[in-house]
């Protein structure tokens, strides 16, 4: 997706987990439990599944049609595939797509009015612009950035039938929310067969399923290490951070996350960390509520079952403040 692969090892390394790789082997004769621990690349990142089930073969099968599952999938919503589903509607702005295309799309589009419009997947123009797709960076002169506007609006953006329509000059990112809307898929796909708990990290963003309780670690902002270790059963975790990729020029930063109103990168946090039932959801909040600054505060009080983790920069130090429900 729209994270590319030299971002990623600074992310893989550092948004690591705790506790999530030391299962106790149980090899007893009649019930015996298999455990996996796999990581492809994917979605411009490290796609990580673990996991335990009982039945070794049902397990390591099951696991194979996840990763499968996970690349066509990358394959499909990606910005840099020519083949992607997303690449040729662009080019295209009216073609039929896939149903689970339309499905994100119009998840996507109903999170860009849950969020007042802070998240928008048409942003395209403007990631394009600032350079964060190829690390091309630059500082945008104002009547260009003006002029793009125009072809920033989710409302652009029409499902019908099997078809979907854009409006002039509008180019879709699902970047924001496909890989959320792909781990809550392979979870499913591990839950259904065979696995009874596991993991499954996507660059940082996390789900857990099973009666286990989950310890994550959450990247700090600003240097190596962790800032929390937060407690997890059967929930999603996703950070939008300002240092995954950025640039800076005259002391100033301007990471990948922009706001659709304005055009210009966000910097009320320096990360954002959401909570959520769904990896989708925890995603798509993560992003919208780093551009949202304090109104993102009011926005997740009134989510349920969504809680988060604001850090900012205050004399010289990252501090938190949590809302809502964030540990088990
Ligand atoms: P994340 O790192 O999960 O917050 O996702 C950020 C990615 O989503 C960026 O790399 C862009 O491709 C895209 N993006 C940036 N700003 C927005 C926004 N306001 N709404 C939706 N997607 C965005
Ligand atoms: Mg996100």
């Amino acid at each position: 997706m729209t994270r590319k692969v030299p971002g990623f090892i600074i992310g893989a390394v550092q948004r690591f987990l705790l506790g999530t790789v030391f299962f106790l082997l149980v090899d007893a004769c009649s019930n015996r439990i298999h455990e996996v621990d796999q990581t492809e690349i994917g979605f411009g990142s490290y796609f990580r599944i673990c996991g335990r089930g009982k039945k070794a073969d049902e397990v390591r099968k099951t696991v194979r049609r996840a990763f499968a599952e996970m690349h066509r999938l990358d394959t499909l919503w990606s910005n840099f595939v020519e083949k992607s589903e997303v690449v040729r509607l662009n080019r295209a702005r009216t073609i039929p797509v896939s149903a689970e295309t339309r499905n994100l799309i119009e998840k996507a589009i109903a999170l860009g009015a849950a969020t007042g419009g802070a998240f928008d997947i048409t942003v395209e123009p403007l990631v394009r612009l600032w350079g964060f797709y190829d690390h091309s960076y630059r500082l945008p002169e104002s009547p260009e950035l003006k002029n793009l506007l125009r072809r920033v609006d989710y409302h652009q953006v029409a499902v019908r039938g099997d078809t979907v329509v854009l409006g002039d000059g509008v180019n879709l990112d699902l970047g924001g929310v496909a890989v959320g809307y792909a781990v809550d898929r392979i979870v499913e796909i591990l839950l259904s067969g065979g696995l009874s708990e596991g993991l499954v990290d996507a660059g940082g963003d996390i789900r857990v399923f099973g009666d286990r309780v989950w310890r994550i670690g959450i990247q700090h902002p600003r240097r190596e290490g962790v800032i929390r270790v937060l407690k997890l059963k059967n929930r999603a975790v996703s950070t939008s951070g300002d240092y995954e990729n950025f640039f800076e020029v005259g002391g100033r930063r301007y990471c990948h996350i922009i706001d659709p109103k304005t055009g210009y990168p966000v910097s009320h946090w320096v990360a954002v960390t959401v909570i959520a039932p769904s990896a989708l959801e925890a995603d798509a909040y993560a992003t919208a509520l780093f551009v949202l600054g304090d109104n993102g505060v009011e926005l997740l009080q009134a989510l349920p079952g969504v809680g988060a983790l604001f850090f900012e920069v205050r004399d010289n130090s990252v501090v938190g403040k949590e809302v809502g429900l964030v540990d088990e």
